[in-house]
């Protein structure tokens, strides 16, 4: 028998499961670019929960629902309630006390805006354990209502996607049309920032973020605008390095503009005040001194965080993999273990034994190696909207 928490084999903890719920998106940005359809044997939601709960009995204690576009998953606020219901009193659970630790979590919505009733619940063990319940979106699908049922639902923490300040960046990283669609596209997500706070997630808390993909030569002008959009609105912008995940994004080390460049340009304009990385997290944070709120920045590839990596992703089909650049065939087939019937402790087995035998540290060794990735083109990595980011 695995121990209950095991450690991989650089001595790391489990304490994240990434779940994608679709590998499908309403978008499709050139550096990821999704499939236009789901991979056969997506997962139905009493699988998702018999996953969620044996990698909290690893020891996860974060769970981040992903995509594709994780709004198009029509089960995601079902999904959510049933996760939630062991954690921290369930959906709808009564208001807490103002929490300033690093996970703070924010308070349910008040009048006028009321959460609907909670969705029905699928039948099956609650993921008690749990702390904290993620999304990351493109926010172009959050509506009002849809925002107020995710927060009725018990997610905690929602991060919304923006490469850009007009409607001509919009389009050129989301693969939109012209400028006009990324316009639209653009007030949506604006709109969906204004849906997420009235819904009751905090950015003051750290319960709403905005994640932007900046890539030289594409969006690296966006950096200022980025910027003051989010520090008008008071939430922490996220700058994440354009990053060699899959095969398609055509990525090149010159696409990269390496977060020290990004910091100084920001910080020439606004001065920063360094934070540090928090243990087993993806981001440098800063605060602004003149008040501002926080900036943060994820330097996977030119300054890599492998060394304290606790995230384990699962895609749609319940494939299992150790790491985001992983190579697809190192991908773990879950679903001999997840079906109806099945011995729990059987699939935590599994999941132990993979996590054991984890070595991954992929983004120290395309640093190490000089920073060119993978130069062997026959490699089949897995795809980002497959892996969920
Ligand atoms: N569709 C949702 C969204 O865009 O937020 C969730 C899935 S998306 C794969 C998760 C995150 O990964 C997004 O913030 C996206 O910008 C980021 N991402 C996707 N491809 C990337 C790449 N090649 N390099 C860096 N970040 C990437
Ligand atoms: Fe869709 Fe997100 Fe990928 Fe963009 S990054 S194509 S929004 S899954």
């Amino acid at each position: 028998m695995e121990p209950s928490q095991p450690r991989d084999r650089l001595g790391r903890p489990l304490g994240v499961l990434r779940l994608s719920l679709t590998a499908r998106c309403n978008l499709a940005c050139p550096y990821c670019l999704p499939d236009g359809q789901e991979p056969p044997g997506l997962l139905d939601q009493d699988q998702r929960l018999r996953l969620i709960a044996a990698a909290v009995a690893l020891g996860a204690n974060s769970l981040r629902l992903t995509g594709g576009e994780p709004l198009l998953h029509p089960g995601l606020e079902a999904l959510i309630a049933a996760a939630a219901a062991g954690h921290r009193g369930g959906p709808n659970r009564p208001p807490q006390e103002p929490n300033p630790a690093p996970l703070g979590l924010s308070n349910p919505p008040t009048p006028p805006l009321q959460p609907p009733d909670p969705p029905d619940q699928p039948s099956d063990t609650p993921a008690t354990g749990l702390r904290e319940i993620a999304l990351t979106s493109n926010g172009t699908l959050l509506s009002r209502e849809r925002a107020l049922a995710l927060r009725a639902a018990g997610l905690d923490r929602l991060t919304l996607s923006l490469d850009g300040g007009d409607g001509a960046s919009v389009a050129a990283m989301a693969g939109l049309a012209d400028p006009a669609a990324g316009e639209r596209a653009l007030q949506k997500v604006l709109a969906a920032l204004d849906h997420a706070r009235a819904a009751g997630f905090e950015p003051g808390r750290g319960a709403l973020k905005l994640n932007a993909v900046i890539q030289r030569g594409r969006n690296e002008e966006q950096l200022l605008p980025l910027a003051a959009l989010a520090r008008e609105r008071g939430v922490e912008l996220r700058l994440i390095e354009f990053m060699d995940v899959g095969n398609r994004n055509g990525w090149r080390p010159d696409q990269v503009l390496p977060a020290a460049v990004m910091l100084e340009r920001i910080q020439a304009r606004w001065p920063l005040e360094p934070l540090g990385r928090p243990s087993h997290g993806t981001a440098q944070r800063y605060r602004y001194r003149d008040g501002g709120g926080h900036l943060a920045l994820v330097a996977s590839v030119s300054a890599p965080f492998c060394g304290d990596c606790n995230r384990l992703r699962v895609s749609a089909d319940g494939i299992a993999y150790t790491c985001l650049f992983a190579r697809a065939e190192r991908g773990l087939d879950l679903r001999p273990w997840l079906n109806a019937g099945s011995d729990p402790r059987d699939l935590q087995d599994a999941l132990a034994s993979l996590w054991r035998g984890r070595h991954d540290r992929w983004s120290e060794e395309r640093s190490a190696s000089g920073g060119e990735g993978s130069t062997d083109p026959a490699e089949r990595r897995a795809e980002m909207a497959y892996l969920g980011g």
